[in-house]
């Protein structure tokens, strides 16, 4: 089981870095935002226990997402490689993701630090739009669909997240530099951590992440 992390702020770009590599690297993509925004829509016990959290800009506890993340690694079989997305948040979710992952013989390869100042960070979240029906990402003025307000691919209706408006922005920037950047000194220490320029062209930085992800394994 190989397992490697995105890690940065919201708006450094791992969920488009996400599409690149899986498109390219078989990953099981797991985002955890994707998983949550999904149990809201279906109204399921963990949806409703979560809502109130995202709708905010805050983190979902600890326990709720650990639950979530250990029933995804339960449902796929044992020699699943997964790209994580949004997960480990904190040091408590980081912890326990190492003794579920040493449970399963398996560690985190490497974490893939996607590095932004705010002022783009500020400039992505608020211009993104995702479409309703297949989850492709644009922005209106980077990554504009060719007729406004409609998917490329698939022709379904483009949205802005709830916590992308300009409120709850903030709120989750300060969450970011309170909680989760602490991680980058953990993985650092761990000799995992690669830092990405996450100001860089998607290709460019899809392909720094490939080329390490393919690297033969050292000591394994
Ligand atoms: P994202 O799509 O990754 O930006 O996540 C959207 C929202 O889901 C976050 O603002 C949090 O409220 C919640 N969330 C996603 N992943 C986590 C996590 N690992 N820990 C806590 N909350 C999370």
């Amino acid at each position: 089981m190989n397992v490697i992390i995105l890690l940065g702020a919201p708006g450094a770009g791992k969920g488009t870095a996400a599409e690149g590599v899986k498109a390219a690297v078989p990953f099981m993509h797991v985002s955890t935002g994707d998983m949550l925004r999904a149990a809201v829509k279906a109204g399921s016990p963990t949806g409703r226990e979560a809502e109130g959290f995202m709708k905010r800009g805050e983190l979902v506890p600890d326990n709720v997402m650990i639950r979530l993340v250990e029933e995804k690694f339960d449902a796929e079989p044992p020699n699943t490689a997964y790209m994580l997305d949004g997960f480990p948040r904190t040091m408590e979710q980081a912890t326990m993701l190492d003794a579920s992952l040493a449970r399963r013989a398996s560690r985190v390869d490497h974490v893939f630090y996607l590095d932004a100042p705010r002022d783009l960070l500020i400039a992505r979240l608020t211009g993104r739009r995702i479409c309703r029906k297949c989850g492709a990402n644009y922005h209106m003025v980077n990554i504009p669909p060719k007729k406004s307000g409609v998917c490329d691919t698939c022709g379904g209706e483009l949205y802005q997240r709830a916590d992308d408006h300009e409120a709850t922005i903030g709120t989750r920037l300060e969450v970011f530099v309170k909680q989760t950047r602490s991680l980058i000194d953990y993985y650092t220490q761990r000799g995992v951590l690669v830092r990405v320029d996450a100001a860089d062209h998607r290709d460019k930085i899809i392909g720094h992440i490939l080329e390490i992800v393919r690297r033969p394994a050292v000591g394994q």
